[in-house]
C-alpha cells in the first residue's frame, strides 16, 4: 500500500483510526488516558454561516461541526483522526470550544472520564436538525441503556434556551 501524502493538520497522537464497533470507522485510544486528557482539535475547512446556507452536502453531515459562532468545520476537507469520534448517548469524551491564542474560537476534543488503551472513543453529536427533520432520520445504535435511539439533541432540553451567548472576547488579555 503506498503511503499517502501528510495532510496539513495537526496529529492526534493517541487516537487510532479503525473498524468501529458502532458503525463505520472509529477513533480509538492508543494508550490508557485519564478524564480530560487533550486528544486533539477538530480542524477542517472553515464555513461562514453564509456560505453553510447556500452549500449542499449530500451525506457529509456526519464530518460537519457548528461552532456557536455559527461558523461550520468541515472534517472531511483537511481534518485530522478527531472527525471519527461516532456519536454514543453516554460518551466517554467531550467536545469543548475554547478561544486559542489567535483569538479564533476552536473545538478540542478530550476525554470526559478514564479511558483504557484500545476502547473506542465517543462523544455525544446532540445534533440539530434544522430542516426539521424527525429524529428517526438520525438513528442511535450506541447499545447503551439510556440510548435515546437518535443523535439528534434530546427534545426535552429546556436548558438549551438559556444557554448564555459565547464570550464575546479571547479568553487572556482581560482588563481585570
Ligand atoms: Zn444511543
Amino acid at each position: 500500500m503506498k503511503s499517502r501524502p501528510k495532510q496539513f493538520t495537526s496529529s492526534t497522537p493517541f487516537i487510532r483510526v479503525g473498524p468501529s464497533g458502532v458503525h463505520g470507522l472509529g477513533a480509538f485510544a492508543t494508550r490508557d488516558l485519564p478524564a480530560q486528557a487533550f486528544l486533539g482539535l477538530y480542524e477542517g475547512r472553515r464555513y461562514t454561516k453564509q456560505e453553510i446556507a447556500t452549500k449542499v452536502w449530500d451525506d457529509q453531515l456526519t464530518y460537519l461541526f457548528t461552532l456557536s459562532n455559527h461558523e461550520t468545520i468541515d472534517g472531511a476537507k483537511g481534518g485530522n483522526g478527531t472527525r471519527h469520534l461516532n456519536h454514543a448517548c453516554e460518551p466517554n469524551c467531550e467536545a469543548v470550544e475554547e478561544y486559542d491564542e489567535a483569538g479564533e474560537l476552536v473545538l478540542k476534543f478530550q476525554t470526559l472520564v478514564a479511558v483504557d488503551a484500545g476502547d473506542e472513543l465517543f462523544i455525544d453529536y446532540s445534533l440539530t436538525a434544522d430542516d426539521g427533520s424527525p429524529p428517526s432520520k438520525y438513528p442511535c445504535h450506541c447499545g447503551s441503556p439510556n440510548c435515546r435511539g437518535t443523535m439528534l439533541a434530546p427534545v426535552d432540553s429546556t436548558a438549551e434556551k438559556d444557554v448564555s451567548p459565547a464570550p464575546a472576547s479571547p479568553f487572556g488579555d482581560l482588563p481585570w
